[in-house]
């Protein structure tokens, strides 16, 4: 039996070299010491993204949210945290530019 994925997953250390450092993290660490941020603040690069089922078009659909940061020691790209949701895709009026295209 498989195991069931479990959401987020946070990776805290860079796959490559094992090192910890991060540039974002380190930005965030020293705006945090000179109290320009709140010890709250984290950073890190944000992306997003839909699951595209190209067959089943819907008003909702599988959204998948990544944070990737750079590793300090290395300069290896990579994910710290990826999380799972569902995004609401809201009906759109129609495009007049391809309703009057070629007229
Ligand atoms: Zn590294």
């Amino acid at each position: 039996m498989s195991e069931e994925p479990t959401f987020p997953r946070v990776f805290t250390q860079c796959p490559n070299c094992g090192s910890e450092r991060r540039v974002a993290g380190m930005i965030a660490a020293d705006l945090i010491e000179q109290g320009k941020a709140s010890p709250k603040f984290g950073a890190w690069i944000f992306a997003q993204g839909s699951v595209i089922l190209p067959d089943k078009p819907a008003f909702s659909a599988p959204r998948v949210k990544w944070a990737v940061d750079i590793c300090y020691d290395c300069g290896t790209m990579y994910c710290i945290q990826v999380d799972v949701g569902i995004v609401m895709r809201q009906a759109s009026p129609p495009d007049n530019r391809q309703l009057y295209r070629g007229n």
